[in-house]
């Protein structure tokens, strides 16, 4: 039985993206392949779990719907070993990923969000990144993203595509999002289906 680094397990609601709304566990694991300045996860805290521990505790909250989140869940290994029971156990089962390493289970997930990071534009270029999600998200850091959005439209297929804004130091800023959401639409307003807007829920009404 594997062991997998978590940094913590809880009921919610999906706040962003395609599925906004949707009662969800979150599976929230420690470590990442990157280091992005505004990272809300906290490294240092992480637990050892197996694949028996995580289920139970997913059962325990009773919603049929699991988000592997991080962190960065494809840096766990046995990966597919989890996801493969989560299945079994008649999971609905998505994965938020940073999109730099394909998974080797990527076939067993329901659902795939993306969300590169703008500021690791060469790491994505470096290596086998994912190539095909249900959908990209790109916080709205600067105005390099855009050139960044070409690009990863260019790299990741989706059948949808986000921008959200950034939240830091306690502010989210949504008059720059939606001015760089109708720059990038101007740039490519060759390609369908446009970039939408997805704000951070959760973040609104306060839930985690
Ligand atoms: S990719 Fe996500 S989890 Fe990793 S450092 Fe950046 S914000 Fe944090």
């Amino acid at each position: 039985m594997a062991n997998y680094h978590i940094h913590r397990i809880f009921s919610s609601i999906q706040g962003e993206g395609r599925n906004v709304g949707r009662p969800v566990t979150f599976i929230r694991f420690a470590g990442c392949n990157l280091a992005c300045r505004w990272c809300d996860t906290h490294k240092d805290e992480r637990m050892l779990l197996t694949e028996d521990q995580i289920l139970n505790r997913i059962l325990f909250y009773g919603n049929k719907s699991v988000i592997l989140t991080g962190g960065e869940p494809t840096i766990q290994h046995e990966l597919g070993v989890l996801v493969q029971k989560l299945k079994d156990a008649g999971m609905w089962v998505a994965l938020e990923t940073n999109g730099i390493k394909a998974p080797s289970c990527q076939e067993l997930f329901d659902y795939i969000a993306v969300s590169p990071k703008s500021h690791y534009l060469s790491r994505y270029l470096d290596n086998i990144m994912i190539h095909k999600a249900n959908e990209v998200r790109i916080v709205a850091e600067t105005d390099e993203i855009t050139a960044f959005c070409k690009t990863m439209r260019s790299r990741i297929e989706a059948e949808n595509y986000y921008i959200s804004p950034l939240h830091s130091d306690g502010r989210i800023h949504y008059r720059r999002a939606l001015r760089l959401l109708t720059k990038v639409n101007k740039i490519m307003s060759d390609v369908m289906p446009p970039w939408c807007l997805s704000i951070q829920m959760h973040k609104i009404i306060g839930v985690r």
